[in-house]
Order: structure tokens, then C-alpha cells, then sequence
């Protein structure tokens, strides 16, 4: 993720990743509360643009605030400051990784300061991980009766670290995590579509992270007129469905295979699933619909 020349931004200042020291009394290091996001850069006609950024630092200022985390950066400043970091870096395609972490508190009351740190590393383009076998995992989302679920939370990915340790022992590449009526509600780190007859389907929230990407989902197919219903499922109901794909800013689009071990039916090619995966990377690039 960084060498000897990586530069962060950390606490109003920009210095070298080996150089930005860790307060070991912190709240974020013993309890994982800490907030944080997954943005990604693209080199585009009009040089290096960072895809759907203000959605993205609306969702950290939103996460920060759910979690009583002091935090008063603009969503124009971060925005800035992110421009920065990848011209100081020399980076293009990126992924960047802001953060926000409390210290120095070991209590279990509100933390009283934050430090923003961004970091960035390069992402190498035209990577697609299609095909991907998943399997129903027996680790459930947090439930959102104990957990702000809508928040990207650090704490939270301990979750999802279990599942996809577990779908990868199990010889799958990623899990499928269901919420606790059994419904299917996303991935370790995506949200989750399935196509039947030419329509999309996705869990509704309430026990999901609310992607930035399946927003983006929604977009393209308003635009290119292909429905698409929010709604509870249980995974029978999308076994063997025409075609399946999880999405998120690092995973953009991905197809799916299998759910444990039934195939999802259709040539991918042939599916609006590709359709919306194909506007999906014109996009990001700048390019119209
Ligand atoms: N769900 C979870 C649990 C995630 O970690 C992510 C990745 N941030 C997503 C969904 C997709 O969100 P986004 O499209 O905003 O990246």
C-alpha cells in the first residue's frame, strides 16, 4: 500500500506514510470506532477525476455524525485536500481511503477529537474479478438494533472480515451475508442485484450498507429504462435467477457465478446486468451515458 515516498495527509498536514505516528490510547485502535470511506480515482479526458466525491464525504460527515464523532471538514475542503494528496502522490487511477479515528480516550463515552487521515494507493484499471462464487454465509450483517448499520464504521468490517475468511476456507471467493429474518442483505463489501426477465432486484435498506455504487445502479437504469424493485428476499429467491452481480467502489460491477453453488442461468452477455456494468465503466471514466 505505500513505499519510502507515500505521502498522507494526516491531522493538517501532508507528510511521508512512514513518518505519521499511531496514538496507542485511542478508541478507534481498542473499540473500532472509527469512520471511514472507499473512493476511487479515475483518469479521465479531463485528467484525474475522483468518482462521485461528494457523495462520498457527505457519507463520512454522515457516519461521524450517527457515531458522535467531532468532525467539522467541509465536503468541499476534503474534496480539495484529496486532489491534493493525488498530485502530491503522482497517482491516477486510485483508491482512497479517508479516515477518521478518535484519540487520545480509552473510555466508552463520546470521542472528544478526531484526526482526519487520508491515504491513497494506485489501482491499476481495466481489473474486473467477474464470476465470482459466492456462498450464504452463517455470520450475519450487524444487526441494526445494535449497530448503526447504515454508517461506514470501522468496528463493523471485524463482521465482515469473519465472513469472508469463512466463504474463503470454504473455497468460495466472497460471502453472502443475510440479516437476522434470514433476508439477503449484501457482501462482505458490495451490495447485491439479481435479474429475473429482464428486471433488477436489491435488498431494501435497513440492515445494509446504502452503496454510493447501488445509487449509481439506480441512475443507469433510469437512464437506459431498465426496472428495478427494493425489496426482502431470501436467497432461494434468487438461486438459478437469470444473472447476479455485487457492486461498490472497489468492486464497481461484478458478475456473480453461483449462489452456494447454483448457477445463475443466463449468458452474462446477454443480460441488462452487463448492460448496466458496461455504462458503469463509461462513467467512471467521465464518459456519457
Ligand atoms: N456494503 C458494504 C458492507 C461495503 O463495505 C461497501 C463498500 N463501501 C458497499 C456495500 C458498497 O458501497 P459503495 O458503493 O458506496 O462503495
Amino acid at each position: 500500500y505505500y513505499n519510502s515516498k507515500t505521502i498522507v495527509y494526516f491531522d493538517g498536514n501532508f507528510l511521508r506514510a512512514e513518518e505519521a505516528g499511531i496514538d496507542l490510547y485511542g478508541q478507534s485502535l481498542h473499540y473500532g470506532y472509527s469512520v471511514f470511506e472507499g473512493i476511487k480515482s479515475y483518469n479521465t479526458d479531463r485528467g484525474t477525476r475522483i468518482f462521485k466525491a461528494e457523495e462520498h464525504y457527505e457519507r463520512l460527515k454522515r457516519s461521524a455524525e450517527l457515531m458522535h464523532i467531532p468532525f467539522d471538514y467541509k465536503v468541499s475542503e476534503l474534496t480539495a485536500l484529496t486532489y491534493e494528496l493525488l498530485e502530491k502522490n503522482g497517482f491516477s487511477d486510485a483508491y482512497i481511503r479517508p479516515l477518521i479515528t478518535c484519540s487520545p480516550n480509552m473510555s466508552l463515552s463520546k470521542g472528544q477529537k478526531s484526526y482526519l487521515s487520508l491515504l491513497a494507493w494506485e489501482w491499476g484499471n481495466g481489473y474486473l474479478a467477474n464470476n465470482l462464487k459466492i456462498m450464504t454465509s452463517r455470520f450475519q450483517r450487524p444487526n441494526p438494533n445494535a449497530f448503526k448499520v447504515e454508517a461506514k464504521v470501522g468496528g463493523h468490517y471485524v463482521n465482515s472480515i469473519l465472513a469472508c475468511q469463512d466463504a474463503k476456507d470454504k473455497g468460495y471467493d466472497e460471502a453472502l451475508l443475510l440479516d437476522e429474518y434470514g433476508n439477503v442483505a449484501e457482501g462482505s463489501g458490495a451490495n447485491i442485484f439479481y435479474e429475473k426477465d429482464g428486471t433488477l432486484f436489491t435488498p431494501a435498506k435497513g440492515s445494509i450498507l446504502p452503496g454510493i455504487t447501488r445509487q449509481t445502479v439506480f441512475e443507469i437504469c433510469s437512464e437506459l429504462t431498465i426496472p428495478v424493485k427494493e425489496t426482502l428476499f431470501k436467497p432461494e429467491e434468487m438461486k438459478g435467477a437469470d444473472a447476479a452481480f455485487f457492486c461498490g467502489t472497489a468492486a464497481e460491477i461484478v458478475a456473480l457465478d453461483s449462489l452456494d453453488d447454483v448457477p445463475f442461468t443466463k449468458n452474462w452477455k446477454d443480460t441488462v446486468s452487463s448492460k448496466v456494468q458496461h455504462t458503469y465503466q463509461k462513467l467512471v471514466r467521465g464518459l456519457s451515458l
